[in-house]
């Protein structure tokens, strides 16, 4: 019997599920290189050379496993670059006996997958990748007319039995970020991020990457993301070892010329399958045991991956296809062209669309709390924003994507996702980072030509949408205060938003 795996760029894992019950001896595995996945959406260009170049070694990889692998390059001329037509075409030239496929990371994908198994067999596995099924994430939201994410990451915790002491979580509290929001002093002294060596495979990638989407957003050097299993385990051992112990402390912070701070660059390795959820946890929470790393760290990094990542891809699951078009406060502002080329006075944006831009990463809260509160405040078109998170960040793929812009950062989904929208005046930029003391405006003053865009942008979002968030509990003191406002005041916030915006 001759079984027919097909393998997509996000599932370079060796034991993902289409590639478990493999007969190295009869089976074929299919991996293609499709210009629709990398034009569809214009993805950054360092963000194609790190999945095609992972894509490439994975082969490789299989090959010395003696796994017969039929991998069509970009460049082949039989390749007709969409999945479902070289599944097709691969099916008439291999003559297997069955095809199978782990479960996308896309609906869209999904979709034609599913038109094609009315046509022809093609078995869809689970994505078994995940510490929560579909359909456990479906049964734990049915009765919830919002979801949160604190108690779905409790459950989690129990389940898997993480960070639990006798049953209950340890150190007596589930989650420890009222102690993260510290800021460093000036001379503190930032570990460096992982770098890899460039290899002949992936400098031949470089330069077909080059060739073929120079028009693509973002810089290719330097680059030295991991693009093996092996190098990805080195960057998750560094980020143990230098950088976790300080994660918690300085989470929240953005500094000048600091991309990385103390996160831990490993979203794109967990997200194409060059390194697993549960290792990462695992390789946090012995650090704690061990006595390496405090609780706030070790249980504020675990969050993010037991936590956020499996709620958010359950959200995208249960929510598809009408999340996509979610639009709660009718935003239709286009995108402003210095979400591409950072030329604006803003140097909160202009730093993080720059560091973006060459990094093809941001660390959460600049995607949150700079990029995505101008977005929401300003009233850009969830479209717009979503293609934009979507091509800009190495570790973007739509299942993660989306329901951290529509639902997180624009409240497009009305709260379903978020208790309330993630906005913020630039007290709070000011507070997090030193971006407001090299800026154009001046984050204390609220109105005129020099006051910082987030101040009157934030009452102005707050007075746009009364309707829709007055009953939000936790608006409610903002709502008070806002009531308190003279008239005069209102009316300046009113004429500088819609004089900024205008400008746009
Ligand atoms: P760390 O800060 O070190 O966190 C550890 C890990 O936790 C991450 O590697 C990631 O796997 C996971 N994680 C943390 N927060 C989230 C979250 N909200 N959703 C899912 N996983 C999370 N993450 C993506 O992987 N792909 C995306 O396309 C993506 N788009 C985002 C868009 C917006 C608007 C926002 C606000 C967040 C987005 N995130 C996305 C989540 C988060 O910002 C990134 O996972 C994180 O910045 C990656 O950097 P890191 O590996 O250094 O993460
Ligand atoms: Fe950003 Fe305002 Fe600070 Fe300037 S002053 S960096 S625009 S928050």
């Amino acid at each position: 019997m001759k079984t027919l795996r097909v393998i997509l760029w996000d599932q370079l894992s060796h034991d993902v599920s289409a590639l478990k019950e493999l007969d190295i001896h009869n089976d074929i595995v299919l991996m293609c290189e499709l210009r629709s996945e990398c034009t569809d959406v214009k993805h950054h260009q360092k963000k194609l050379v790190f999945l095609l170049s992972a894509m490439r070694h994975f082969a490789k990889e299989l090959e010395v496993k003696k796994v017969k692998v039929h991998y069509v390059t970009l460049d082949n001329p039989d390749n007709t670059h969409t999945l479902i037509t070289e599944i097709e075409r691969h099916i008439v030239l291999l003559q297997p006996d069955s095809v199978c496929i782990t479960w996308p990371g896309e609906y869209r994908v999904l979709s034609d997958l599913r038109a094609l198994q009315k046509k022809t067999k093609i078995e869809i596995l689970a994505d078994d990748r995940f510490l929560a099924t579909t359909v456990e994430f479906d049964a734990w939201a049915a009765d919830r007319s919002n979801v949160r994410m604190e108690f779905f990451y409790r459950e989690m915790r129990k389940k898997y039995n993480i960070l639990m002491s006798n049953g209950k979580p340890e150190g007596g509290k589930w989650n420890y970020d009222a102690e993260n929001r510290s800021f460093p002093k000036k001379d503190i002294s930032i570990p460096k991020t992982y770098t890899s060596e460039v290899d002949t495979i992936t400098s031949r990638v470089i330069e077909l990457v080059k060739e073929n989407f120079s028009e693509h957003f973002g810089q290719i050097e330097p680059f030295h993301f991991a693009v093996t299993r092996n190098d990805a385990l080195k960057a998750l051992a560094l980020f143990i070892k230098k950088r976790l112990p300080l994660f918690g402390d300085y989470q929240d912070v953005m500094m000048i010329d600091e991309p990385w701070m103390f996160h831990s660059h490993i979203s794109f390795y967990i997200n194409a399958g060059l390194l697993m959820p549960r290792e990462c946890i695992s390789a946090a929470e012995k650090a704690y045991h061990r006595g390496e790393v405090s609780l706030n760290s070790a249980e504020g990094f675990i969050r993010q991956i037991l936590g956020w990542r499996e709620f958010i891809r359950g959200i995208y699951w249960l929510k598809m296809p009408d999340y996509k078009s979610e639009n709660y406060f009718n935003a239709s502002l286009p995108l402003p062209d210095f979400y591409w080329s950072a030329d604006t006075k803003m140097n909160c944006i202009k730093q993080c669309v720059t560091e973006t831009s060459e990094n093809a990463y941001a660390h959460h809260i600049q995607r949150l709390m700079v990029l995505g509160n101008f977005a929401l405040l300003a009233g850009i078109d969830p479209q717009d924003v979503n293609e934009w998170y979507l091509l800009v960040y190495a570790d973007a793929h739509e299942w993660v994507e989306l329901p951290n812009v529509t639902g997180m950062i624009l409240f497009a989904d009305g709260g379903y996702l978020a208790s309330k929208p993630y906005a913020a005046s630039g007290a709070y930029i000011n507070k997090m980072s030193n971006y407001c003391k090299d800026c154009h405006y001046k984050v204390k003053i609220k109105n005129g030509d020099e006051a910082c865009p987030f101040n009157y942008l934030y009452w102005n979002f707050l007075l746009k949408h009364h309707k829709l968030l007055k009953g939000n509990q936790r608006l409610r003191m903002i709502y008070a205060s806002l009531a308190k406002m003279s008239k005069e005041k209102v009316d300046n916030i009113l004429s500088d938003a819609d004089r900024f915006l205008s400008q746009l």
